[in-house]
């Protein structure tokens, strides 16, 4: 039985804080539909169920009963009522009479809450401090905590956008003086190691915090499947042996500049993401070795003015984006003609066309797609082309130069009126070619242009 409950904002009742203080919570919108109170649910239930003592009418009966409950309690609050806590405000607790104004201190007749009313220390009568200490190998204190804007694992606050403007990813606070003994600089990533783990996250240095002392939140967990800003890879997982209180706030770390190794880089694919990834990738990063396997001869060039090309408005320099020596310059090794066949990722080896196999750090897949040919087409007849390499746009060309007629009594079928069909079908009207275009649905471009651009 699943029954509708009232959200917070949507019923009145009160709320304690930890300073013992009581306050009264209005009901601020009606709940939707058929939505209730939590509380007047079970009342209702409970008048359903022929239950005696349930014959309550709204929510500042129950209180008035819950108050009465409390009475010769060391928590009584018999003296409340949702009126006074309307029309005086909010209390802390206790309140044992009706005119009783509160309590702001509690203890002040020396009058404890124990058999005897005295204060009673569970102080360990052996009393050392079992926390890791520091030493030359791990010489700093971690401390952890939380940012203003997250809440624990951020399982929540984590996916609003407007709270990760705040701070959006972990960092390691430091004083500026043991930043300067590691030649870290504000921004740098380091990597900190305690006897347990590592992180690896960006440093923030200031004066700020005390030296030999640095500051870790404990937010981030496991991000996308990478633990390198869990803050519980390196704490203690000691704990007080009587309030099993975690010293999750104080272990012994040592902190230094990440060094990323040498890494070899495949690059699947020589199109526009490619070109895009080797240039800003050199920007960052002039270590490691790039490869590129191109399986068409021709890498590097302008996808979209093959239209232009097959029309020969354009020559295939114009088309082509490589600048002289610029791959040597960008220290890129290129497998021109060479496609990958064979990708093993758990042994990091991809084998390319020639059988080559070529091990691996990182693959990044830059392989664009492929030309969609319904299987009722039988593309084997002569005529019958893609477009979406130089060697469609030539095996085109070439076939037009066959025919050997004039372009105006060539004729050209396009399948499909989209982006695509559309600019091809464009570049050869100009050179007055006669077209026809076979579109699926009832007008071009349907999936970029409304009805009313579509027909333009
Ligand atoms: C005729 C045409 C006109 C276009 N017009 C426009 C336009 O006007 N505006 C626009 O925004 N976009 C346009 N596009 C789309 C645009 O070109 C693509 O979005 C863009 O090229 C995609 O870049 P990419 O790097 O992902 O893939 P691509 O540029 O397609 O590059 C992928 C490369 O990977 C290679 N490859 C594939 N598999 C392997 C393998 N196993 N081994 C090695 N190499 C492999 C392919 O041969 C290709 O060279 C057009 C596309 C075409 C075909």
């Amino acid at each position: 039985l699943l029954l509708p409950a009232a959200g917070w904002l949507e019923k009145e009742g009160t709320m304690t804080n930890s300073e013992r203080r009581i306050s009264y919570l209005p009901k601020v919108i009606d709940a939707p539909g058929e939505a209730l109170p939590d509380v007047e649910i079970l009342w209702r239930f409970a008048q359903a169920m022929d239950y005696e003592g349930f014959d309550y009418t709204n929510a500042s009966e129950v209180y008035d009963e819950h108050c009465l409950l409390t009475k010769g309690t060391n928590i009584d609050i018999s003296g409340l009522s949702y009126k006074r806590l309307k029309e005086e405000g909010s209390f802390q607790w206790p309140v044992p009479h009706k005119t009783h104004m509160g309590t702001p201190r509690l203890f002040t007749d020396f009058q404890f809450y124990t058999n005897d009313k005295k204060a009673h220390f569970n102080a360990p009568r052996s009393l050392y401090n079992k926390s890791e200490q520091v030493d030359a190998d791990f010489p700093l204190i971690l401390n952890t905590g939380r940012v203003r804007d997250q809440w624990h694992t951020r399982t929540k606050t984590g996916k609003v956008k407007r709270l990760l403007t705040h701070i959006p990813q972990p960092y390691l606070e430091m004083n500026k003086v043991d930043a300067y003994l590691r030649k870290l600089k504000d921004g740098d990533v380091a990597v900190i190691k305690s006897r347990r783990g590592q992180v690896q996250v960006k440093v923030k240095i200031n004066f700020d915090i005390r030296e030999r002392v640095v500051f870790l939140p404990m937010h981030w967990g496991k991000v996308l499947n990478d633990d390198f800003g869990r803050a519980n890879n390196i704490t203690n997982d000691l704990v007080d042996p009587i309030s099993k209180e975690p010293d999750f706030k104080y272990c012994a770390v040592q902190v230094e500049r990440f060094t990323k190794p040498k890494q070899k880089i495949i690059v699947v694919g020589a199109g526009a993401a490619a070109y895009r990834f080797i240039q800003s990738f050199r920007e960052k990063n002039k270590k490691d070795e790039l490869h590129v396997f191109s399986r068409e001869d021709d890498p590097f060039y302008n996808r979209v003015l093959l239209p232009e090309y097959v029309s020969d408005e354009l020559s295939w320099e114009a088309l082509e984006k490589l600048k002289k020596g610029e791959l040597q310059k960008l220290d890129v090794t290129l497998h021109p003609g060479i496609g990958i066949v064979d990708i093993d990722t758990r042994a990091k080896q991809v084998t390319d066309a020639v059988g080559f196999i070529h091990s691996y750090d990182l693959l990044v897949m830059a392989t664009g797609s492929r030309a969609f040919v319904p299987s009722e087409i039988q593309f084997d007849l002569p005529g019958c082309f893609t477009m979406r390499e130089r060697g469609d746009a030539d095996k085109l060309k070439r076939y037009q130069r066959q025919t050997g007629l004039p372009s105006e009594e060539q004729h050209v079928v396009i399948v499909g009126g989209g982006l695509l069909g559309l600019e091809l079908a464009a570049a050869l009207k100009k050179i007055n070619i006669n077209i026809s275009i076979v579109q699926r649905a009832p007008r071009l471009m349907e999936r970029q242009l409304d009805r009313v651009a579509s027909r333009l």
